[in-house]
């Protein structure tokens, strides 16, 4: 599939990162494996689509996904059209990876955890707030169901296949968190001091 990415907000440094993340998004969707794999997960492992997609089968699911219409950008293009933009986390949003809305055509992701997170994980997530552009939704709760969604679900075997693919583990993530534990660390001794 052809990935079409369009960013706002960001800074200049940032930029290299989503080059890398559109094409993770490329491989990935373009890889006839990636779709096999999601014709295969189990009916309950979707069950929690808040959409009417939960009654589709996953070859019907997956062919709209290929589609790429949109529901505000309806034209079949078989293409992935992403308005990209970057937020800097209130205290509320602080926990929020990604969003978007139902009414606008962009989708936002937070600077926090884009800083954070490696290529593929930033990939991962625009893939998932793309879906719900595509017209899927999941509870907006963190209930047992959410991750039973085909945002969620799809996200998971993409994530799954892009680490595969690269031959690469989720380490990125985990190293700039151990990064973070010794800095609060040393947060704490120097606050401790004053
Ligand atoms: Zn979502």
């Amino acid at each position: 599939m052809k990935i079409n990415i369009k960013t706002e907000d960001f800074k200049e440094s940032e930029l290299p990162k989503i080059t890398k993340a559109s094409e993770c998004l490329r491989l990935v969707l373009s890889h006839p494996e990636f779709w096999e794999r999601c014709s295969k997960i189990p009916y309950f492992e979707l069950a929690g689509e808040r959409s009417d997609w939960v009654r589709k089968s996953n070859d019907e699911i997956i062919e709209h996904i290929k589609s790429g219409s949109e529901t505000l950008r309806p034209e079949v293009d078989n293409e992935v059209d992403i308005d990209l933009r970057i937020f800097n986390p209130s205290w509320r949003s602080r926990n929020v990876v990604g969003r978007t809305w139902t009414d606008v055509i962009w989708q936002e992701i937070n600077r926090k955890f884009f800083n954070l997170y490696d290529f593929i994980k930033i990939a991962g997530n625009m893939f998932h707030e793309w879906l719900h552009k595509m017209g899927f939704h999941h509870d907006f709760r963190s209930t047992k169901m959410r991750k039973f969604s085909v945002c969620y679900r799809f996200q998971k075997e993409f994530l799954k296949f892009a680490y595969e693919l690269y031959s690469m583990e989720a380490s990125e993530v985990i190293e700039v968190k151990k990064k973070i534990s010794f800095w609060s660390k040393v947060w704490r001794i120097v606050t401790f001091r004053w």
